[in-house]
């Protein structure tokens, strides 16, 4: 076997020559937005936790409950025993937050996009998916086997001469909603009216939108009021929601087919009973806690407006998503470890999550970040993007 261990530490190298190895690092308390690191404390920019849920008392209680009254696993696939009346109560819930007939949960927004995408298109149907959509989209159209078209981002042009010249009796459309590493809106008005034009099916990944956006915070639909036009509406609840998992929401004979239909749910263990009691109550802290969404997107805007008038170029965000483009993967490491040394936390983004020489510093901005913090990491962005040529 030596021949397979050289062969691996080779390609290794070779990432590493390229300046795109990847390591894991350790923090204390991720959910905080001051982390403990490597000794250092650190301002957290670069979380998914949204609206800084993911230690709120009431999703910690609720688990801890539900491990007292179920134990630590599911203990099987919900087909076969896995499943409790907390699930239920947390796809009804779902439905509800959502506005649909039903919903299903799967283990993470990975397997359900996986999943959902492999049961509803197969060999001889069409799929017309946005060229920066997340990996797990594209992973699923590959394990589907359909024909796979990738518009341009967010070109509806584009994407209807595709749809124009498509013979095929089964076609997706399918789009993230938030982009994850640009943080752009996609245009979910355009793109429904040409689902309907075309006769196409349209799924969404509210991934980066549920929590966040729109009025109740049911995502870009939602702020786009055209939720009940959307077939599929798949979200996650790792981010916004603090939690772990996913969901799919839609028609009732939806949720069915993919309950049969869908072997990344099928085939595994559900979610611990933990995190679905947490799921439930992150569900109610959404709902409850609306200054949440507020203070995101108002401080995202923000830390947007700022650093777009120093000079970086944050591309075409509108969400707490902010991009600061750098360019060669070596660069956006080199300005990470600046901020880091700055105690700033924001990891640099480098092919293959972002197309070649777009290597970037993904910024995330939480709710629960001070405004004072926030101004304080301004100083020092700046700064750095001056001192390395990023900013004139
Ligand atoms: N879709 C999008 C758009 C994402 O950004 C992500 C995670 N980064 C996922 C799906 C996968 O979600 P999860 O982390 O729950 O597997």
């Amino acid at each position: 076997m030596e021949d397979f261990y050289r062969e691996l530490s080779e390609e290794l190298e070779k990432l590493k020559a390229q300046a795109i190895y990847r390591e894991f690092r350790t923090v204390e308390n991720s959910a905080s937005q001051w982390v403990v690191a490597g000794g250092g404390e650190l301002l957290n920019l670069c979380s998914n936790n949204y609206l800084g849920i993911a230690n709120h008392p009431l999703l910690k209680d609720a688990s801890v409950d539900a491990i007292n009254r179920y134990g630590s696993g599911a203990t099987s696939s919900r087909l076969i025993i896995g499943n409790y009346d907390l699930y239920e109560e947390a796809e009804r819930e779902i439905a509800r937050f959502k506005n649909t007939e039903s919903a299903l949960l799967f283990n993470s927004g990975y397997v359900a996009n996986i999943g959902t995408i492999a049961a509803i298109i197969g060999r001889g149907d069409l799929v017309l998916s946005d060229k920066l959509n997340h990996a797990s989209i594209i992973d699923g159209i590959l394990i589907s086997r359909a024909d796979h078209i990738r518009y341009r981002h967010c070109d509806l042009t584009n994407l209807e001469n595709h749809l124009k010249h498509a013979s095929y009796k089964r076609k997706m459309i399918i789009t993230d909603s938030v982009f994850s590493m640009d943080g752009d809106l996609a245009p979910l008005p355009g793109l429904v009216e040409l689902k309907e034009k075309y006769g196409a099916i349209l799924m969404i990944d509210e991934a980066h939108g549920s929590g966040v956006f729109g009025a109740n915070g049911r995502g870009l639909a939602e702020y786009y009021g055209v939720s009940e036009r959307i077939d599929i509406n798949m979200g996650t609840l790792g981010k916004a929601f603090g939690c772990a998992g996913a969901y799919v929401a839609g028609k009732k004979v939806l949720i069915d087919y993919l309950k049969n239909k869908a072997r990344s749910l099928i085939f595994t263990t559900g979610l611990p009973p933990s995190t679905v009691a947490s799921i439930n109550a992150a569900l109610k802290v959404v709902r409850d806690e609306g200054w949440r969404r507020d203070s995101v997107l108002s401080k995202a805007k923000l830390m947007r407006d700022r650093l777009g008038r120093a000079g970086f170029n944050t591309l075409n965000s509108q969400s707490q998503i902010i991009p600061l483009v750098i360019g060669y993967d070596r660069a956006a490491l080199e300005f990470s470890r600046r901020l880091y040394e700055e105690n700033i936390l924001a990891p640099a983004i480098r092919y293959p999550a972002v197309p070649k020489k777009m290597a970037r510093i993904r910024l995330s901005i939480m709710a629960t970040h001070q405004l004072d913090d926030l101004e304080w990491a301004l100083e020092r962005i700046e700064r750095i993007g001056r001192e390395t040529g990023v900013i004139g």
